[in-house]
């Protein structure tokens, strides 16, 4: 494991909230390794849901769902500027068509590629009828996180699908409800991925490109915050947060696909990397 790297000593609380206010200034301005004013479309939201100096735990069902559902945040996250460090535990093989081994082998060229520092593939059966059990991935998961890993509770993060799964398969659930379960046993905070509905879900880049045409003419005609616009974002949750992928990163996120995950490059997925919502934004929420 790459050692954690945090920026602010927790042990000091004077020294802290001072250090807090210092980096947390500094870092809002920073999106990622663009420091352009304009360019200041996730740091904010980044840093004020804590999701900086931390190891972020990314649990996931199949090889594959972290590229094809995760890489906006995953890709956001491991940005220099943060000081994260990215986890990933994948609960199956992929082994439904039998490509398991091969699947495992395409996870890890997925998991360097996106910056993880560690990564673990489970054995749970691939099986969209299969409901998994809660109790048993916590355990695996206090075995990798603590025994292994040396994560500490208070510095981690757990990210995972929200209770739909996104594409409602029941392993996208059942990872939903066990990651939950873990992180409210742990005292860990947890953020979800919001499902959206399937207009949202498919409409390629034209509604973030709205919303992100909204945010710089909000900065170029100096409005401030308080105006609000029906367009202002398509979130689907009052407590939620978006994260988007940045030009750059939008082909980081196809080359998972197209370089990391060769074996499951049928035809209809060329259909979901160009048009899926999910390649250039996340919707996240705060798991209470
Ligand atoms: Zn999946």
């Amino acid at each position: 494991m790459v050692p954690s790297k945090k920026l602010v000593n927790n042990t000091n609380n004077t020294t802290s909230s001072i250090t807090d206010n210092f980096e947390i200034s500094n870092l809002a301005n920073l999106d990622g390794y663009q420091q352009y004013q304009t360019y200041k479309l996730n740091s904010p939201n980044v840093i004020f849901n804590g999701l900086s100096s931390k190891d972020i735990v990314l649990v996931i069902a199949h090889p594959d769902d972290e590229a094809v559902f995760f890489t906006p945040t995953i890709l956001e996250l491991g940005k220099i500027n943060y000081q994260n460090n990215l986890h990933l535990v994948c609960l199956s093989n992929g082994d439904f068509d039998k490509l398991g081994r091969t699947r495992e082998w395409e996870l890890q060229k997925s998991a360097r590629l996106l910056g993880f520092s560690n990564y673990k593939v489970l054995e749970y059966e691939d099986n969209p009828n299969l409901q998994w059990d809660g109790e048993s991935i916590g355990s695996d998961l206090e075995k990798i996180l603590f025994d292994e890993w040396r994560l500490s509770s208070n510095d981690t993060v757990m990210l995972s699908f929200d209770e739909f799964g996104v594409s409602s398969h029941a392993n996208h659930k059942s990872t939903h409800f066990a990651v939950k379960q873990f992180s409210a046993k742990h005292g860990i905070k947890m953020f979800k991925l919001i499902t959206w509905p399937i207009w949202n879900k498919f409409s390629l880049f034209f509604l973030t490109n709205l919303e992100l045409i909204w945010k710089y003419a909000k900065y170029l005609f100096g409005i401030t915050h308080d105006v609000q616009f029906s367009i202002g974002q398509f979130k689907y949750s009052d407590h939620s947060f978006i994260i988007y992928n940045d030009f750059n990163n939008w082909f980081v996120s196809l080359s998972t696909m197209t370089y990391a995950h060769y074996s499951q490059l049928v035809w209809f997925r060329f259909f979901w990397i160009f048009i899926s919502r999910y390649m250039n934004a996340n919707e996240l929420e705060l798991v209470a």
